[in-house]
């Protein structure tokens, strides 16, 4: 069993029952006949399974969102030209990002994947 293949092909199950609204999707990205938008065209996944509004900051994954922010500008897009899409991704994540640092304020009692993801934002965000 070659481990790459092997783990690719789990990858890909992964992120095909995961939801349009998880992804950052192409502009001008095709679908498929289930109306589901083709897998290359999806990109930084960053919320959780249940999302149905890619805008709702009460279903981003915390560590996908501190991947993706920190992926941006790796990405190559299929359709979209690369600039166009890091900079509207990138607007995306840090208006989670931005959201979700208010939130913590003003809760007590961080878990250590929230208060990773602060420090982590300090750089990505300038503070
Ligand atoms: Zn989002």
């Amino acid at each position: 069993m070659d481990f790459k293949r092997f783990f690719e092909a789990l990858n890909t199950y992964g992120d095909k029952s995961f939801p349009d609204a998880a992804f950052i999707v192409e502009k001008g990205a095709e679908k498929d006949d289930k109306g589901k938008t083709l897998q290359k065209y999806r990109h930084l996944p960053h919320h959780t399974q249940s999302a149905t509004d890619p805008n709702a900051n009460g279903t981003v994954d915390l560590p996908h969102l501190r991947n993706a922010l920190a992926r941006v500008n790796q990405v190559k897009p299929v359709k979209e030209g690369a600039s166009a899409f890091r900079g509207r991704a990138k607007s995306h994540l840090q208006r989670h990002a931005k959201a979700l640092l208010e939130s913590y304020k003003s809760k007590g009692g961080l878990t250590n994947t929230e208060r990773e993801f602060i420090n982590s934002c300090k750089s990505n965000l300038g503070g």
